[in-house]
C-alpha cells in the first residue's frame, strides 16, 4: 500500500482527495510500503586528471504511474568531444513478459562551451 501525502504542507491525503484539505496543494507525495520498489537513484561522474567532468550519467529506477511496471530513466551527459555536448536521455519500461522495451529517446547535442585547455 502507498501512502499518500501533501507534496506542499506534509498532511497525510486520502485517495478521494484531489487536493490537499489543509492548504490546498494539488501536489503529492507517495511513500511506497511494504512489498513495493521504492526509487532509486545512481548519479556518475566521469573526470579526467585535470578534474573536467567529462560524462555525467544518472539512473532513476522508479514505477510507471499507470500500469505500475517497473520503468528505468537514463539520462546522459558526454562531453569527451571538444566541439559539441551530446546528451541522451532514454526510458525503459518493463512489460508483463519481464521484458525491458524502450519508450522514450531522445539525442541531444550543443556546441561545447567550456572545456579543458
Ligand atoms: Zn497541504
Amino acid at each position: 500500500m502507498a501512502d499518500t501525502f501533501c507534496g506542499s504542507c506534509g498532511v497525510k491525503l486520502k485517495v478521494s482527495d484531489k487536493a490537499c484539505p489543509k492548504c490546498g496543494s494539488r501536489d503529492r507525495n507517495n511513500l511506497v510500503g511494504d512489498g513495493g520498489v521504492g526509487n532509486e537513484a545512481l548519479k556518475l561522474k566521469a573526470k579526467d586528471p585535470s578534474g573536467f567532468v567529462e560524462r555525467k550519467l544518472k539512473l532513476k529506477l522508479k514505477r510507471a504511474g499507470q500500469t505500475g511496471q517497473r520503468a528505468e530513466e537514463r539520462l546522459e551527459i558526454d562531453r569527451t568531444s571538444n566541439k559539441e555536448t551530446k546528451k541522451l536521455h532514454e526510458v525503459r519500461e518493463q512489460n508483463e513478459e519481464g521484458k525491458w522495451e524502450k519508450v522514450h529517446c531522445t539525442e541531444d547535442s550543443f556546441p561545447a562551451k567550456r572545456r579543458k585547455k
